[in-house]
């Protein structure tokens, strides 16, 4: 459905209104198109002393065709040696200010104690008005449980403050995001930072910031071409008639995956028109049947031999409080959200039909971390997504398979338009973004998470939800 405050603000008479009153102005977010340059301007690169990996990532940068400003560190594959203020921050003799940024790239594994983080502030603050509109904050650490000293772990945990305080302050559609690297990585970590690096800098990422995403080690394989990072996956999207399903549908068909799409039968022609237009194959099933999980194998047996990547989409909501639930809105959104996922991953697993390199991707929800008034049977499946996540993943390790979830925030979509407008209008504005999101955004995320180059990203719950204070 249409912001139409959104639409207000962007016309003369809004923009005016809305600076006088100070009201909230969502901003336009760039979102990815096939071919699109990864960012919008050069990337200034900078490291703390002693630092691990910025030598691989200005590579990889440059070799994603972004013009890499170093910042005068002394960047070599021995590590980091700087310590002098960054070059990058001199302001630009023409107009006095700092040169404009495409994003701020900063490598933090090198601090190692707290009074290291000082090193962040030299770095962030002559750039804090550098970044263009809807640019990109990326800040790299150790993950806290992964480091040498007490030390370092406190220091490398403080970094989720500053990236999640950045995400609220530059506006404009800038996103932050830290990205925790583990420091025992194999080719695997390199292939799967580079995936991770090319989802955040880009428009596929529009609407998701302050977020922390682990990067560990895994089966990834890199794509002969990265704008079509899927070829020749097989690709299994339930609930994909409409909504976000069809929008994962659409989105991972664009990126080359082979879509098998399902959903209940009475809305056949709706699941039909989407795969025609993706050139995928339709499954009319309901996933609460108690044959479904086995007619679903045999399906994906017989037509494919395979499902690389398990997309667990399907999902409803029964809203009422507690007191005034009745079983059956419980029983059923347990049953469609979490326990039909369970089933499924079950028999698929059994008969071996996810190979090595497959890829679980749950949609969760923010009512899953936060809790939600009058949704305590949809709350607590949608929490219990999260548990399988962190269960299956180490679980799934050994077979090469990876185990994430995203979790939408405000979404446009016919579920959110039922949503009472006082409440409708508090979800959109109270975020980052000063917007909802769009299925598109859950579908990258999605997307990102499925790509074989991804396969050292798991045990992950990444929130699409332009930095929600619900749950913060
Ligand atoms: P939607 O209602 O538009 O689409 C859900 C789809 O799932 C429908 O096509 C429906 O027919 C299908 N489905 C439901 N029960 C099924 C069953 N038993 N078997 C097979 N298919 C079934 O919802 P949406 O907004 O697109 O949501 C998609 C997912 O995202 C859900 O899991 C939802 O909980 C989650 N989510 C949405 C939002 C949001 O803001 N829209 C926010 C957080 C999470």
């Amino acid at each position: 459905m249409t912001d139409r405050y959104a639409s207000f603000v962007r016309s003369g008479a809004g923009r005016a209104l809305v600076k006088r009153l100070g009201l909230p102005d969502p901003p336009r977010l760039r979102r990815y198109a096939v071919g699109d340059p990864l960012l919008p301007g050069p990337v200034l690169l900078g490291a703390a002393d002693g630092s691990r990996l910025a030598a691989q990532v200005a590579r990889l940068l440059r070799d994603a065709g972004v013009e890499v400003d170093d910042a005068g560190v002394e960047v070599d594959d021995a590590g980091v040696e700087g310590g002098d203020a960054p070059t990058g921050s001199a302001p630009d003799p023409a107009t006095g200010q700092p040169p404009r940024r495409g994003a701020l790239v900063y490598d933090a594994t090198g601090i190692t104690d707290s009074t290291g983080l000082r090193q962040l502030y030299d770095f962030f603050h002559p750039q804090a008005r550098s970044v263009l509109p809807s640019g990109r904050v990326i800040v790299l650490g150790t993950p806290p449980a992964g480091c040498g000293s007490p030390r370092e772990a406190t220091a490398q945990r403080s970094l989720e403050g500053l990236v999640r305080s950045i995400g609220k302050e530059f506006g404009r559609g800038v996103t932050a995001q830290l990205v925790y690297v583990t420091p025992d990585g194999d080719a695997g970590t390199a292939t799967s930072l580079e995936a991770t690096l090319r989802f955040l800098l880009s428009g596929r990422s529009a609407y998701v910031s302050g977020q922390v995403v682990r990067v560990g080690t895994g089966t990834a394989t890199a794509p002969a071409d990265w704008n079509r990072p899927l070829a020749g996956q097989v690709v299994l999207v339930t609930g994909a008639a409409r909504g976000i399903g069809a929008a994962v549908a659409r989105v991972l068909a664009r990126d080359g995956a082979q879509v098998v799409a399902l959903d209940v039968p009475a809305a056949g022609d709706a699941l039909a028109a989407v795969v025609n237009e993706i050139g995928g194959t339709a499954v009319q099933l309901d996933l609460t049947g108690a044959d479904a999980p086995a007619r679903l194998a045999d399906h994906l047996a017989d037509r494919h031999s395979r499902v690389d990547v398990v997309v667990h989409n399907a999902g409803i909501t029964r809203d009422r409080t507690l007191g005034r639930m009745d079983a059956d809105r419980w029983d059923a959104v347990l049953d469609v959200n979490l326990s039909s996922q369970e089933r499924i991953n079950d028999v698929l697993l059994e008969r071996e039909l996810i190979p090595e390199g497959g890829r679980l991707v749950a949609v969760s929800s923010i009512a899953g971390i936060a809790g939600n008034r009058g949704q305590t049977n949809y709350a607590t499946s949608k929490a219990g997504v999260i548990g399988l996540v962190d269960a299956l993943a180490p679980a799934l390790a050994g077979r090469g398979i990876s185990v994430n979830a995203v979790a939408p925030g405000f979404i446009e979509t016919r579920l959110t338009a039922r949503v009472p407008l006082v409440i409708r209008e508090a979800g959109r504005r109270m975020n980052s973004m000063a917007q909802g999101g769009l299925p598109v955004d859950v579908a990258e995320t999605i997307g990102w998470l499925a790509w074989p180059a991804s396969g050292a990203v798991s045990g992950n719950v990444v929130r699409v939800c332009g930095q929600s204070l619900l749950g913060a």
